[in-house]
Parts: structure tokens; sequence; C-alpha cells
């Protein structure tokens, strides 16, 4: 009801309580479903049928050729509200994950001022409640301001409402305060998301270290910058028993030092995002800052790492980690560009040719990654289509060629890899709570 109130408050018409998905091919990894059927929502909640009655007024979706699946859920965006509403706002933000099929996007703490004390909380849980036609979730600061220099207060951003604590696109530096941070999160039962880097390997690096960075020129960030902390995570893990997700995942090596600890039944998971798995360093030789990323684009040995370690359940999910920056911020000298590229409209695609047409995975499993493992590793009751649950559903035709424009995307910055490119695979609906968000009914 909340719901339904906070949409036709925003002038979102008012409809049916009832919707009909007719004809698609429904796949659902975490009931093991995959057969042509129609999908039910009645008061925003997945139903088993509808009485002719709702079937007479319900709003219909023809999604015969398309699937049907639960709506994604992305770990790791940054929207810039508050501080750099020109890069993205929360309700900018929305409506990009919306378009890429989104019905649950974690947002990073890294704004201005950080998400560090329980007043930044409620307002972004304001904006939200106010901008955004889906689901997104805060998380909070590891450390104060994120300077990885003392705690921040985890108990009463637990009670503001976060998810999980961050300090992405960082890591503190110190090993004590990082125990610690693991010692307190793990007493609030927050997961920490974490991007795992040593400052002091990767200060100046602009790319990946490698024979393409000695080529052109450019100071890059080693591998070892990323395996070191990514030890350091599986070993405080190991000591204090607490969560830890390990955010973009680049290097090949990170990925074994991850599945030894898997194997020693340490509290690890772990996320890679499509443009690890699709791009590496060679494409910096044109110097375009549109694949500046942070951790850097790697080499086709990491690249491949990335996917078998996927495949075999090391890396458990797809995340974006959308970072917008307009393009005036972006389009500079490289050595100077900020990091970071724009992923939420682009994933399914991207993930489709990567991982589907390339034959090493399929569509169950594309489905798995990007929305059953990501909503298990933060204990939501979302990524799956079981009865009962909220009606979060994502409709998309694998076959629909697109053009990635600025003009078409929903996000405010369009610093795309794939800008000016021809995709394959659209979401061609979005509905959250049973109510369309994206897409339009038939
Ligand atoms: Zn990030």
């Amino acid at each position: 009801m909340q719901h339904r109130l906070r949409f036709s408050k925003k002038g979102v018409s008012s409809v049916s309580d009832s919707l009909w998905i007719r004809g698609g091919r429904v796949i659902d990894p975490a009931n093991e479903i995959d057969q042509e059927a129609d999908v039910f929502t009645k008061d925003g909640i997945i139903v088993e049928n509808l009485s002719e009655d709702d079937r007479s007024h319900a709003q219909v979706i023809e999604a015969d050729g398309k699937i049907v699946c639960p709506g994604f859920v992305d770990l790791h965006a940054h929207f810039r509200e508050p501080g750099q509403s020109h890069k993205e706002t929360i309700g900018t933000g929305a409506r990009a994950a919306a378009a890429g099929g989104f019905t649950t996007v974690v947002i990073m703490p890294d704004v201005s001022p950080p998400a560090d004390n329980a007043g930044v909380i409620q307002y972004i849980l304001d904006a939200v409640e106010k901008d955004a036609q889906i689901n997104v979730l805060p998380t909070g600061c590891m450390t104060q301001e994120r300077l990885g220099e003392k705690l921040a207060p985890i108990g009463s951003l637990k009670q503001a409402g976060v998810v999980a604590i961050s300090d992405s696109p960082n890591s503190p530096q110190n090993n004590e305060i990082m125990r610690r941070t693991l010692e307190y999160a793990g007493m609030f039962d927050l997961p920490i998301l974490d991007q795992c880097s040593d400052h002091s390997l990767t200060e100046g690096g602009s790319m990946h270290e490698g024979p393409t960075s000695l080529r052109l020129g450019l100071h890059g960030s080693p591998r070892v910058a990323e395996d070191l902390l990514v030890s350091r995570a599986t070993l405080l893990s190991s000591l204090t028993g607490s969560h830890v997700h390990l955010q973009s995942i680049s290097s090949g090596s990170a990925v074994d030092i991850i599945r030894k600890a898997k194997g020693r039944g340490v509290k690890v998971s772990a996320e890679v995002t499509p443009h690890h798995l699709t791009l590496i360093d060679e494409a910096m030789a044109t110097y375009d800052p549109r694949y500046k990323t942070n951790p850097p684009l790697r080499e086709e040995s990491d690249r491949q790492a990335l996917i078998e370690g996927l495949l075999d359940g090391t890396i458990d999910c797809v995340a974006t980690d959308h970072e917008p920056h307009v393009d005036y911020e972006k389009d500079i000298e490289f050595d100077q560009a900020p990091f970071g590229v724009i992923g939420l409209e682009t994933a399914l695609p991207i993930c489709i040719e990567t991982l589907v047409r390339q034959d090493a995975a399929e569509l169950t499993d594309l489905i798995r990654f990007l929305s059953t493992n990501p909503a298990g590793i933060i204990g939501i009751d979302k990524g799956t289509l079981s009865l009962g649950v909220a009606g979060d559903v994502t409709i998309f035709d694998p076959d629909e060629t697109w053009q990635v424009e600025s003009d078409s995307l929903e996000s405010l910055s369009s610093n795309s890899p794939w800008l000016g490119e021809e995709l394959t695979g659209r979401v061609t609906h979005t509905i959250v709570d049973g109510r369309i968000v994206h897409g339009s009914p038939n």
C-alpha cells in the first residue's frame, strides 16, 4: 500500500492492481524454472493466478518471444546525490537502473558529504522515497569521511537503514582499522563491501601495469595492489568470521586467492563488472578516457580468469560499478581524467554478448549472476519469482538490437565504453512491486 501511494503521488497513472505477463519464457533460477508460462502479480505481490474478474481488469504485457525473470539486483553503483547532482541524481540513477532491468540497486556512500552518519542516510532515503521508482538501498561508510582513520558509527548507520558498509572506491589502508571494522560490522550483521587496492602501489597509476602501459608510456597499477588487499580481506574475514564482499575483481591472481579462501570455508563473496569481463588494457591504445576505470582493465589472461571464476562460483555475481562523469570532466587528457564508466543500461547486452553468445554460459546462469546471487549476498528477499514475494520482474528481448547514444540513455552521464555502438539484447519492461516502471503495457 505504501508503494502504491508513493507512485500515485508522483503522477504515475492510477492503474489496475493486477498485472498479467503473458506467454514469455520464464527463467527463475532460484526455483529451477525455465519454461513458457504466465506470471501474475496482485497488489504488488507475485501470485499463482488471477481471478476472472482480476484478469478482466489486469494490465497485460504480451511477452511472447521474450525472457521474463526476477528483477536484476546491482550491488555496486555510484549515484552522485548529494554533492554532484550534475553527474547523476538518485532519480536519474534509478531511471537508468530501470532502463537496464535493475529493480534493486545498492548505492555507494562516496557522496558529498559522505554517508558516514545517520543524517546523510536519512537525506538519501528521503530522496529515494521522492524520486526513485525502484528499490535503492544505501550503504554507509566504514570510516569517518572515508578517510580510513576512525570507524564510522556503524550501529547508528544500521539503525538509519544501511544494508552494508563500505569505503568504496577506497579501502582502509590500515590493517588494524580494517580488522576493527570487520568486528563491528559482524556484530551488526552487516556485510562489508570492500574494493581492494593498496594505494601505495597504485599512486599515479592510470591503467594496468603491464606490456601495454610500457608501450603507451603510462604509469600503471599492478595486479599485486589488488591481490594484497584481497588476501588481507580473506585473512581478516577468517579471523573475525565477518562477511566481506569483494568488489570489482579484475586480477586473475585475485580470483585464485578467493577460490582458495572459499575452499577453506572463509565467508567471502565477490563480484565482477561487465567491462572487466569484456574489455582489456589494449583498448587504452587510443588514450580514450572512456576506458579508464578503477580497478583498471587488465590483460586477456585476467579476463579469461574472471570468466572462469564466475562460471565455477568463485565470483558470485556481476555488478555494474556504475560511475557517472559528465563529458567535460571525462574528455580531458588521459592522465587527468577521472576513473569510471557507467554500466546500468548496458550490463545486460554486454553480458549476453560476452557470456551467452560466446557459449560460456546459458541465460539462466546470467540471471543468477544478475539477480539471484546478488540478492542472496545482502540477504534480501529478491532475485526470485517465488509466490508471495514482491513483484519485481524484468522482461527482455535477447535479440533486439539498439544503439547506445547519449540522448537515449536515462543516465545524466554518457561515459560508456560502448557509446555509439550497436548492442544486442534489450530490456523491454521493468516492474517493481507489480508496477511497470520502464516500458508500456500492451
Ligand atoms: Zn565503485
